[in-house]
């Protein structure tokens, strides 16, 4: 079959339903998935942009984008031929050789970030503990400290393996898995001397701080951006102690705040920082970027087997090229802007219930007041019963992520069913 025929065929699939051995039921789900995770009673079956359809054939404009992933939509062209000619080329071979699609991928992201050196992984959270690892290392090698602390913040969220659970300075998270990995300490987001104060108290016998990991912007705790000034204040700091400064841009990095990097934003480069959700929009990958000073890996010391496969990496340098070629950043501000407005105008009309709107491009919270009962799932199921797709960032923030392809039609469109929500969820 001619790579056109599969081209098409993937981006005119079948109705909804006639492809499924078996009608889907959540019951039989749940009989056989193990329940990590609390679902939206609805299965999605197809999509193409920002519009996915269910099993039932009902059709949702998607803000969520597979939380931040699907940077160009569903069944992108682009995306479509990457996977298309990279499954029928080569997909995976194992780091035991050289892999030309991540040399190219990982010059892409050289060129086009403040990193001298990357490392490839499948997840967001394996990232997080690769930079742990190269921190761990760089203490110990570089700066003689016996026993090195990585300072996070609290409301931080950095994955779910241990060591990045633990890094996340969110109980909820750690409850039952207890015993947590050592060398981690949580100061407040955006409040310079809480940092200060914990590397002189840090330093003490063996103890010293190795490193600062943070988000430029906090998703999962709300979409909270970091401020500039305390951001300039970490890069001096770090400058001056030798100590690490690294960046989980797993949520806001690869153009979903509207520039490539959240750093962006902030006017300071970090030492170490990490991608993954948009990389591969929506294929799983994720990266550690570093630069030429604190590349500290000797072979056999960090390894992933799937990690820089040729078709994760094809696939995401589809994505990095197709948001270069189409001019997508641009895209994002100015939607960014429109959506930013339409949510200030919305919360203007329920002083009450909504209490403030903020984000960097199309990464954008809208939170509601403490001191009244509605949560924000209670807002995201009111917006899935009138067709828009939105995910909760913590209790009381509704977050939107949706596509960066996003058009200016169907921002009004979401804006106008997300008002429709909030009329049945506050009367
Ligand atoms: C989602 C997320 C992670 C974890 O990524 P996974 O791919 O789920 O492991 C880490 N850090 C941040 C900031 C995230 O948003």
């Amino acid at each position: 079959m001619s790579l056109q025929t599969l081209i098409e065929q993937a981006t005119n699939p079948p109705e909804s339903g006639s492809a499924a051995s078996s009608p889907f039921t959540t019951d039989s789900f749940d009989a056989s998935v193990m329940s990590t995770y609390g679902r939206f009673p609805l299965a999605l079956e197809r999509g193409a942009g920002c519009r996915v359809w269910d099993t039932q054939g009902r059709e949702y404009l998607d803000f969520v984008a597979g939380i931040a992933t699907c940077t160009l939509g569903h069944a992108h062209p682009a995306m479509v031929e990457a996977v298309t000619r990279q499954i029928q080329k080569l997909h995976h071979v194992s780091n035991l050789y050289y892999i030309p699609e991540q040399g190219e991928l990982a010059q892409w992201i050289i060129q086009n970030s403040c990193a001298d050196r990357v490392f490839f992984c499948n997840s967001g959270a394996e990232a997080n503990e690769a930079a742990i690892k190269l921190a761990r290392k760089y203490a110990h090698t570089v700066l003689d400290i016996e026993k090195p602390i990585i300072l996070t913040a609290n409301a931080s969220f950095h994955g779910r393996t241990l060591a990045t659970i633990t890094a996340t300075g969110q109980a909820k998270y750690q409850k039952y898995f207890d015993p947590l990995v050592p060398g981690f300490h949580y100061v407040n987001y955006n409040d310079i001397s809480a940092v200060e104060a914990a590397i002189s108290e840090l330093d003490e016998g063996d103890y010293r701080v190795a490193a600062i990991l943070i988000e430029p912007l906090q998703g999962e705790g709300g979409v909270r951006p970091g401020d500039v000034e305390y951001f300039q204040k970490l890069r001096q700091i770090c400058d001056d102690t030798g100590i690490l400064l690294m960046f989980d841009e797993v949520q806001v990095g690869m153009g979903r705040s509207g520039k490539l990097w959240g750093y962006e934003y902030l006017g300071v480069e970090p030492d170490i920082f990490t991608s993954a959700k948009g990389l591969g929009g929506g294929i799983p990958i994720g990266a550690m970027m570093s630069k030429k000073f604190c590349d500290v890996f000797q072979p056999g010391e960090h390894a992933s087997t799937f990690g820089g496969n040729p078709f994760a990496c094809g696939v995401a340098l589809a994505v990095c090229q197709t948001l270069e070629r189409e001019n997508i950043l641009q895209n994002v501000q100015d939607r960014g802007e429109q959506l930013r407005s339409g949510l200030r105008a919305i919360a203007a009309k329920y002083p009450h219930h909504l209490t403030e709107v903020r984000g960097w491009g199309l990464i954008n919270g809208l939170e509601l007041a403490a001191d009244i009962p509605l949560t924000a799932a209670d807002v995201v199921k009111a917006a899935i019963n009138e067709g828009l797709l939105l995910v909760p960032a913590g209790p009381k923030v509704v977050r939107f992520v949706p596509p960066l392809i996003v058009t200016e039609a169907e921002i009004n469109t979401a804006l106008k069913l997300l008002e429709k929500a909030l009329a049945t969820v506050t009367a």
